[in-house]
């Protein structure tokens, strides 16, 4: 589950964590009262107005904005508000803010040199471990280090079962180049930070950037946090932290009827139990010459019900030209199945396209003749090739 930089940054602050501090709304006269206090309470006079939408490259797209007096505040707060954001990350069509962060300013000169830094800390399933990465040239261009300048980037892993040792956050702090009151801070920083990701149950942390102040101070000024949706029963506070509209609207019903559901882009939806198996359908779906519409997991127990919920969610994506059911029959019998696609067919009453059926396992002829003697517009299929075929044939007629 993703979630915003503000939520994130709570998140943080409470394992210690020190952050940029700020203050959310959604109204420029709100805005204007939170930079008020933000002045009270930390001595800021700058702040920075941030759009909270969840997606990265903000900075770039126009959504974060420096305002030097209340006035200032007030306009890039109006500016910000409402507009709709594009950044490499949200796609053409972009994201509309509803909500801005209010935030000190924490690039005020001062004895050193302000500097940023990029920090995350995520999964190497390949070593079983946890990862810090870390890197000199944080800031706003850290995906153009990561393709050119990859050796700018230092991986310390962490074995879980002994956790993260001191010398490994000396060590980070170390290559990043920093001494004297930076480096401690910069290790405190890392500890804090690594005991928020474990005990958040988190599947990554991304802190880009991670900002040495010119006083020697170092703090998370960008947070981005992705808790993992499989360890969300642990952490009932985290539940109300899902923002919805940040998510693509199938994919949200999907969710609320237990569907394991993914949107693409091309024509040919699918609905098949078992990811693995899915994986495979959307391969040969591609090798016949066709582009999955989806990725739709209806998972071990598919019953007539969630195949009319998989049958009304792909048929919301206007770009759907056909579609490829793909069951194998193990825990649940594939003449199940088959009653359940005709009830679904007749439940929802025309359906536009055309449907292949590919039922293999238990009672799998059985279904077949269930869906042959149907008398609608489904095909059946047994074998996965003759399902390609079918779905090229249907693609071709059209
Ligand atoms: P992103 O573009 O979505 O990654 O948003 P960030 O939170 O990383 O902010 C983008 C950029 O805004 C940063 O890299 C900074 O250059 C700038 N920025 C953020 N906070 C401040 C601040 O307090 N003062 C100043 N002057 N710039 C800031
Ligand atoms: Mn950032």
């Amino acid at each position: 589950m993703n979630i915003h930089e503000y939520q994130a940054k709570d998140i943080l602050k409470s394992y210690g964590v020190r952050i940029q501090e700020g203050i959310v709304v959604d109204t420029p006269a709100l805005a204007v009262e939170a930079a008020r206090e933000l002045t009270a309470r930390t001595g800021t006079g700058w702040h920075v107005i941030k759009a909270q939408i969840h997606a990265g490259g903000r900075g770039k797209g126009g959504g974060v904005k420096l305002a030097k007096n209340l006035d200032d505040v007030r306009q890039k707060s109006e500016e910000i508000l409402g507009m709709q954001l594009i950044t490499h990350q949200t796609g053409p069509e972009g994201k509309k803010v509803n909500k801005v962060l209010i935030a000190e300013d924490v690039y005020y000169p001062g004895p050193s040199e302000v500097k940023e830094y990029y920090v995350s800390i995520l999964l190497d399933r390949g070593k079983a471990c946890n990862v810090i990465m870390a890197s000199t040239e944080g800031g706003m261009d850290i995906e153009e280090v990561a393709e050119h300048s990859p050796e700018k980037i230092i991986k310390e892993w962490i074995d879980p079962r002994v956790g993260l040792q001191q010398f490994q956050a000396r060590k980070v702090a170390f290559a990043l180049g920093l001494s004297g009151d930076a480096f401690k801070e910069m290790v405190k920083f890392i500890n804090a930070l690594y005991k928020a990701y474990v005990e958040t149950d988190s599947s990554m942390f991304e802190i880009n950037p991670v900002l040495k102040t010119s006083d020697n101070k170092i703090l998370a000024v960008d947070a981005k946090v992705n808790l993992d949706d499989n360890a969300l029963y642990r952490h009932a506070d985290f539940i109300p932290l899902r923002d919805v509209t940040e998510e693509d609207p199938l994919e949200v019903e999907a969710s609320a009827n237990d569907l394991n559901y993914v949107k693409l882009d091309g024509n040919v939806g699918c609905m098949v139990n078992g990811a693995g198996l899915a994986m495979a359908t959307m391969d040969i779906i591609k090798l016949s010459g066709g582009e999955p519409a989806n990725f739709l997991d209806v998972g071990g127990g598919a019953n007539a019900k969630t195949v009319e919920a998989g049958f009304r969610i792909i048929l919301k994506d206007p770009n759907v030209k056909a579609i490829l059911i793909n069951i194998f029959g193990g825990i649940v019998r594939c003449d199940r199945v088959a009653t359940g696609v005709v009830e679904a067919y007749k439940a929802i009453g025309d359906i536009p396209v055309p449907i292949i059926v590919r039922l293999q396992g238990t009672n799998a002829a059985e279904g077949a003749k269930i869906i042959d003697e149907s008398g609608l517009k489904v095909y059946s299929a047994v074998l996965l090739k003759d399902a390609a075929t079918k779905v090229e044939e249907v693609l071709a007629a059209m």
